[in-house]
């Protein structure tokens, strides 16, 4: 066992069902064997069906906690879920840019069961003070329409969100119709790769909190962000194919070691 394992700073919402949010981040670096330094964003009322209510974490108290953190314990890599509020970002900007570590972010905008989760202006406050911070950003591809209407198609939201300054984007097709899942990642340098993963039978929540926490799991390990991303969707899709049933709605991916 190592004394000291590689570390990932998460700032995610807390899911009272434990199938999204922190507690994804949690046990999913843990499978790692990554310590998790976790920070709440957002307190959610919510079900295995849809979220509630969202209460963000004040940006002031973030700012405290991330000064106090970051003072006695370096993170090796970042991963961003939900974000409570616009006013969060400016703090969580500030302290990322101190940081010289790979950031992941995932851009949650909407629940799987429906729920907005943020407000109107806040994809445009994300596109313009986080993406040029961030390493690999994982929309679905709703997500990716919402952050670039103007967007003709998936491949000019790519490049949008590109333009804005994140150094690769991952646009996953969970949410697409299709026999297969398709997923996109988009480079600076104009490449292109495509993954096709079998649709399973279920459908789950949690299942993009998962796919970004595998993700900066091997980034903090050391693997190029081509082979984190390759790695990150393996890893995820092992979990969905062995997901459980906690309420009796989405499923949650088996996260829990083998
Ligand atoms: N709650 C929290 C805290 C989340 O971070 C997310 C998504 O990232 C959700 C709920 C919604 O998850 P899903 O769309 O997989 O149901």
């Amino acid at each position: 066992m190592l004394l000291s394992p590689p570390r990932v700073l998460c700032l995610s919402g807390l899911d009272p069902m434990g199938g999204a949010g922190l507690q994804a981040d949690i046990e999913t670096l843990a499978a790692h064997r990554i310590h998790t330094l976790s920070l709440v964003t957002a307190l959610t009322v919510q079900d295995s069906r849809n979220v509630r209510r969202v209460v963000a974490t004040d940006p002031a108290l973030l700012d405290e906690q991330l000064s106090v953190l970051l003072a006695d314990a370096q993170p090796d890599a970042v991963k961003l879920g939900l974000l409570g509020s616009a006013a969060q970002l400016p703090v969580i900007a500030a302290h990322l840019a101190r940081l010289s570590v790979p950031v992941v972010c995932d851009p949650v905008l909407r629940a799987g069961g429906g729920a907005a989760l943020v407000a109107d202006g806040f994809p445009d406050a994300l596109r313009g003070q986080l993406l040029p911070l961030v390493t690999v950003l994982t929309p679905n591809a709703a997500e990716a329409r919402r952050l670039v209407p103007d967007g003709v198609d998936l491949a000019g939201c790519g490049a949008a969100l590109l333009a804005d300054g994140c150094a690769r984007v991952l646009i996953t097709g969970g949410d697409e119709p299709g026999a297969s899942v398709v997923n996109h990642s988009y480079g600076r340098d104009m490449t292109t790769r495509r993954w096709l993963w079998p649709r399973l039978p279920e459908t789950f929540h949690g299942a993009g909190c998962t796919l970004a926490s595998a993700i900066a799991a091997r980034l903090a390990l050391g693997d190029s962000v081509d082979d984190a991303i390759d790695a990150g969707q393996r890893w995820t899709q092992a979990a969905l194919a062995r997901a459980i049933a906690v309420g009796g709605g989405r499923r949650i991916p088996g996260r829990m070691p083998a």
